[in-house]
């Protein structure tokens, strides 16, 4: 079991420091996910119900699916509001970083996060490379979302968490879970929830607002993609999936649109990785995930510029999308080698 209590060492300087007349800013990663988001605006609900006044910004604004989420209105967001978002971070005296462990997780951020003068760490990734004043750090957790309710619930002002920040905290921790599917989902995540539910979260309504506002182009890509774009390599029990910008323009592509689409990849017998690649920007965007004791965060540190989780992690690559993916089949059999099943 893993969670934050009372007696953990960062509480106390937390508590000071959130009680001392500070100016609070809270910052996600770039390309918000859902437990980015959750965690990030149900911080900034819970704190301001306990009086403070906080401003919540993300590098770059989130996918559709989570616009909804209560305070995203409020949400400085540096693709949009570059000045504004540089601005609050010049002027705080602590800022909260939630959902990620190194400074460049930020993007067109990172500069000036680095010269705040006091940063908080609240994050669940492995491997912290991150210099911060107070940090929690912990890897056992599903989600940065579960981690903000102990937080929280550990200074004791549990009660301080109304409908909003309830929606916010469930949201990030059903996404980061999978629908409370994946490991890391423990008899404390479902505890959370539960207490989630009584503080006012309506889980159907989260669910059909996360899920279930898909655009008919989202839903043809994804078709597109499983029946064209998908290939499985049985030899060596990984799926690969790619998608070209072309692929992209035909079905509209809007950012988030391929949110979980490396999933099914796993969802095939046999399948003990899946890698996904699609052409962004400049850059060909690299998502794996894995099942069992397969660390794909490290195949991406030591490859593609990338870190994460165990079973699920990012990285990139600034060469074409062949290229990467060849680089990537010939990387692949010395690391599932190393790993066997
Ligand atoms: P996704 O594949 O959904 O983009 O990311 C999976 C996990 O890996 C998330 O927890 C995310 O924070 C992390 N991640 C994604 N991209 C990167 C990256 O470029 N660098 C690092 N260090 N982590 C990443
Ligand atoms: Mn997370």
């Amino acid at each position: 079991m893993s969670f934050i209590a009372p007696a953990h060492p960062s509480i106390a300087t937390f508590r000071d420091l959130i009680g001392a007349p500070h100016r609070l800013a809270i910052i996600g990663h770039y390309n918000p996910d859902g437990d980015a988001m959750g965690s990030a605006l149900g911080m900034g609900h819970a704190l301001r119900a306990m009086g403070r006044t906080v401003d919540v910004l993300m590098p770059n604004t989130p996918p559709a699916f989570l616009q909804w989420m209560p305070g995203y209105p409020d949400v400085v967001c540096a693709d949009r509001s570059r000045d504004r978002a540089e601005q609050l971070l010049r002027e705080a005296d602590v800022v909260l970083c939630l959902d990620f462990n190194r400074v460049d997780r930020v993007g067109p951020l990172a500069e000036q996060l680095s010269l705040v003068r006091c940063r908080v760490l609240i994050d669940h990734h492995q491997h912290p490379d991150i210099d911060v004043a107070v940090g929690f750090s912990d890897t056992g957790s599903s989600s940065t979302s579960q981690m903000v309710f102990d937080i929280i619930d550990a200074l004791g002002q549990a009660g301080r968490i109304g409908p909003d920040a309830a929606t916010c905290l469930y949201t990030g921790i059903m996404t980061d879970t999978g629908s409370f599917r994946f490991p890391a989902t423990t008899p404390h995540t479902h505890r959370v929830a539960a207490r989630l539910l009584e503080m006012g979260a309506r889980p159907h309504e989260i669910h059909a607002a996360v899920m279930d506002e898909n655009t008919m182009h989202r839903v043809k890509l994804l078709g597109f993609m499983l029946s064209e774009r998908l290939t499985v390599h049985e030899d060596l029990g990984t799926a690969v999936i790619a998608l070209s910008r072309q692929d992209l323009d035909r079905h509209h592509f809007h950012p988030g649109d391929t949110e979980g689409f490396v999933n099914y990849g796993l969802s095939i017998r046999g399948v003990r990785l899946s890698a996904f690649f699609m052409e962004r920007g400049d850059r060909i965007k690299i998502s794996l995930r894995s099942v069992g004791d397969l660390p794909v965060n490290e195949l991406l540190a030591e490859h593609f510029d990338g870190g994460g989780h165990i079973n699920a992690a990012g990285g990139q690559s600034l060469t074409d999308l062949r290229s990467t993916i060849d680089r990537f089949m010939q990387v692949l059999p010395t690391f599932l080698e190393a790993h066997p099943a």
